[in-house]
């Protein structure tokens, strides 16, 4: 491997660091990186290689806790294993670990298809070039969700491969067909990818979620599938979005607010846990609000109506679902989605 060589304007690359240097917080070893950056460490195995993606939005630290805890524990990974660390200078704004990315940047996680032609681009470019350098074997990228809510793993391709590593973390696994540039898409290149979302940043048990499978995947000789293993793991095929059309505002509150297009309840996030009922509540419309809002399938289909009802000015389920990644984020929930859902049956 020529790694020793690896130089590049976006990355700053460590080679077996000193992890007495690298801090004794998170918020040192922040400043320490100071810049994107890559860590590699050498396993018990020097054959095979590993790696780990975070902080690809500097908002959501966990997974980044969880590999500063790691290299504090100096432990030896059981292979080789590349540490990418991503919007250090986003995460790095005041206060720490609030910004997604920095101002008037793209999001990082929709950057690693072509055109890469602006900064943010490079750095997604950079980081490409860098893991078909390593060549791992696998590659895991840590994320938090917005909102809070249990971990769940997504990929884009459904194999055992992809069920093997998703159970070190969670039991819960949402396949897409959606393609937004995003790192995972790399397994479409035959690099097994699997994004986990360990849940809140705020949710006690996302850290715990991000270093115990973090434990798990460099600790274990084989994360790929083994031909005679059971995973348990439940997946998850093609949730759709519920959207705002045309980015219009989403509100939280008790009661319908004025300027808002919906207004969800304050903690629309307990929409993460379990299942949403017919008979719960998700917020209130505008008259004729549902023409407000859209819910298109990958294939471009219109579901709205088939999955939603509005009786007075509430909006409910039409059948048992499912919710992911609801935020009680206003700016979020108006320029993404206000929630992913799937039919319980589907
Ligand atoms: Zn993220």
């Amino acid at each position: 491997m020529m790694l020793g060589e690896f130089n590049c304007d976006y990355i700053q690359f460590f080679h077996d660091p000193d992890s007495d240097l690298i801090g004794d917080s998170e918020q040192a070893f922040l400043k320490y990186l100071g810049q994107t950056s890559a860590i590699f460490i050498t396993g018990e195995d020097h054959t095979r290689t590993r790696a780990v993606c975070t902080l690809l939005h500097g908002n959501e630290p966990s997974g980044f806790s969880a590999v500063f805890h790691y290299l504090k524990s100096k432990k030896k990974p059981v292979v080789n294993t590349l540490f990418i660390i991503a919007s250090v200078q986003a995460a790095s704004l005041d206060p720490l670990f609030s910004h997604r990315m920095q101002p008037q940047q793209r999001d990082l996680n929709r950057c690693f298809s072509a055109p890469y032609d602006d900064h943010q681009g490079e750095v997604a470019n950079a980081i490409l070039k860098l893991i078909h350098l390593v060549n791992p074997e696998c590659l895991i990228d840590i994320h938090n969700t917005s909102g809070s809510g249990p971990a769940f793993a997504v990929a884009i391709k459904e194999d055992n491969n992809h069920v093997a590593l998703t159970s070190l973390f969670t039991n819960d696994l949402i396949v897409t067909d959606l393609r937004l540039g995003a790192l995972m898409e790399l397994s479409e290149q035959d690099l097994c990818t699997v994004t986990i979302e360990c849940g809140g940043a705020k949710d006690a048990a996302s850290l715990m979620i991000a270093q115990e499978g973090l434990h798990r995947y460099l600790s274990t000789q084989q994360v790929l599938a083994m031909d005679d293993e059971q995973y348990p793991v439940n997946v998850y095929h093609n949730p759709i979005r519920l959207e705002t059309i045309a980015n219009a505002p989403v509100a939280y509150g008790h009661q319908a607010q004025d300027n808002a297009v919906i207004t969800l309840p304050l903690r629309a996030d307990k929409f993460n846990y379990g299942m949403l009922t017919k008979d719960e509540l998700i917020g209130y419309l505008r008259p004729n609000g549902l023409k407000l809002l859209t819910a298109k399938d990958p294939l471009g289909v219109e579901r709205l109506e088939e999955y939603f009802v509005l009786k007075g000015d509430e909006l409910y389920a039409r059948h048992p679902l499912k919710i992911f990644m609801a935020t009680t984020n206003s700016f979020i929930a108006k320029t993404d989605c206000l929630f992913y859902f799937i039919g319980a049956d589907s």
